[in-house]
């Protein structure tokens, strides 16, 4: 692109450069009017060890504990990984194995609180003078306070917000583009609290020491762009841009926005960081000012609860550890025969077989679909005709017919070398397909059966290494104790007799 008509687009505030592929998707944003409202307080809450990529945390609490909001329950386990605060004030009353949202439908240790109605809270000290304070200080508040990535992907917010002289942020880019259909929870926290996320973007580039600062939001949200551009100029940040990006599915995708915005490509196998570039969620940002400017952990998150199921669907504050069928009975909904829950957007979301999982810091939607709605979307799966659209639409330009292929005849290895990791599982080549093959399932399937053969190697290592070292051990203290009886051997064996020749006297 020309540099001249690049600084034209970027004076203008609209987006520079594209990505490929993608798709135009029924938006259905049935919530976009819908001021957020607070959920009510379920009788139990169902607190998971694991809410974030990482290692599970560690329980801090036992059964009969009295707790308060925002009290540290579990701690966290390793360096990728955030501890779990508690949602309400009440009594652990059980810590114990339960489902939670996962496609495999696995379960973890969780602890069960039954608040008590009082709302008391414990908070960390407030900083307003957060500005003067030096960033690996505010990193290790982000890191006490338990904060992840909002937007879906629940990496640890704290690993992001670094200085490193080898990998120096230059731009910081604040993401509001949400466009999964049906989601309206990024919409909804611009329209509603546009000056904390301002506040919390100052607060990152502070950490980071970016030079440049960027607000993404999609053309579909113009009363958002709007509110954000006026919260930018209340804050004193005119030198902040807000973008307004084509909507175009995934344009959300942090690698995909990356490019639209600067032009540069993450490099496969890298992070956006080793481009200089530092990508957060409107969501997160709003929740690193709650934790530095009030000393707040993050218990509770805003969720778009939709579908055409629904009877009064709207945008909710949920406290983490609400069940889902709990949410939904709240909206109406309790019949939920022929209905498919979905945690999650229609397009990267995953359809809950079991709705007593809670909501956890990775919700960002539930959706109810009617069976025939769903049926209309899931007819069954016709054999690949080779049309090619789904490399068409592909943003990571994959070839996906070849990967399902390989990862449908469990040929691992060659999905891994037609970069299956690369995948983001957005849905587009699925969504196009007109022989309706759910390729995205063949993905993920691949994935989790590669990651597993990557534990099972992993773990054979570890035993040869230990049978080696245990062997080698043995071999020691066997040479250890030969050693040991030859020298006992020598100790008491009888006295040489005398060798006066050894002196060089002779026998009288
Ligand atoms: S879009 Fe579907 S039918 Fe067409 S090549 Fe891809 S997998 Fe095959
Ligand atoms: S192969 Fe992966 S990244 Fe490409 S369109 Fe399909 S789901 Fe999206």
């Amino acid at each position: 692109m020309p540099a001249l008509l690049k600084n034209l687009s970027r004076k203008l505030g609209m987006m520079p450069f594209g990505f490929h592929g993608g798709v135009e998707v029924d938006q259905r944003k049935l919530t976009a009017s819908m001021a957020i409202e607070d959920c009510a307080l379920s009788p139990v809450l169902i607190l998971p060890m694991k809410q974030h990529i990482g290692e599970a945390c560690t329980p801090l609490v036992h059964v009969g504990d009295y707790v308060k909001r925002g009290q540290k329950i579990a701690r966290a386990e390793g360096y990728v990984a955030a501890p779990v605060h508690a949602s309400a004030s009440g009594k652990v009353v059980k810590i114990e194995e339960h489902r939670i949202a996962h496609p495999s439908g696995m379960g973890l240790p969780c602890i069960f609180i039954e608040p008590d109605g009082d709302d008391a809270s414990e908070t960390l000290e407030p900083w307003e003078d957060w500005a003067e304070r030096d960033p690996g200080e505010l990193r290790e508040r982000i890191r006490m306070c338990g904060l992840v990535g909002l937007g879906g992907a629940v990496f640890p917010t704290f690993i992001k917000l670094v200085r490193d002289q080898r990998h120096a942020v230059e731009t910081v880019i604040l993401n509001g583009i949400e466009c999964e259909p049906y989601l309206t929870t990024d919409h909804r926290l611009m329209l509603e609290h546009a000056d904390e996320i301002v506040a919390g973007l100052a607060i990152i580039r502070h950490m980071v020491g970016a030079r440049e600062a960027v607000i993404a939001i999609e053309d579909n949200k113009p009363d958002a762009v709007e509110t954000m551009r006026r919260a930018v100029v209340a804050a004193g940040l005119e030198d902040v841009r807000v973008t307004v990006m084509p909507t175009r599915y995934p344009q959300g995708s942090e690698k995909q926005l990356i490019q639209a915005i600067t032009g540069r490509e993450v490099p496969a196998g890298k992070l956006p960081v080793h481009i200089g570039v530092l990508c957060q969620n409107v969501g997160t940002a709003q929740a690193v000012f709650h934790a530095v400017r009030h000393g707040r952990p993050l218990t509770e998150r805003v969720v778009t609860v939709s579908g055409e199921a629904v009877p009064r669907p709207g945008n909710l504050r949920i406290p983490f550890g609400t069940p889902v069928r709990f949410v939904l009975a709240g909206r109406g909904l309790e019949d939920l025969n022929d209905i498919h829950i979905i945690h999650g957007g229609p397009m990267m979301g995953e359809r809950l077989r079991n709705i007593d999982v809670p909501v956890v810091k990775a919700t960002n939607g539930l959706l109810a679909v009617p069976e025939p709605q769903m049926s209309s979307m899931q007819s069954s799966e016709q054999p690949c005709i080779r049309c090619g659209h789904c490399s068409e639409v592909c943003p990571v330009m994959l070839v996906p017919n070849l990967l399902a292929d390989h990862c449908r005849n469990d040929e691992f290895t060659r999905a891994e070398q037609y970069q299956l990791f690369d995948c983001i599982e957005c849905g587009c080549c699925s969504y196009v397909c007109p022989s309706t093959i759910p390729l995205v399932h063949y993905f993920r399937y691949g994935k989790g059966q590669l990651a597993q053969i990557r534990r099972s190697e992993a773990f054979a290592e570890e035993s040869r290494l230990r049978s080696e070292a245990r062997e080698q051990r043995l071999e020691r203290e066997k040479q250890a104790k030969a050693a040991r009886r030859s020298r006992v051997r020598k100790t008491h064996a009888p006295a040489e007799p005398s060798d006066n020749n050894a002196t060089g006297k002779e026998e009288s």
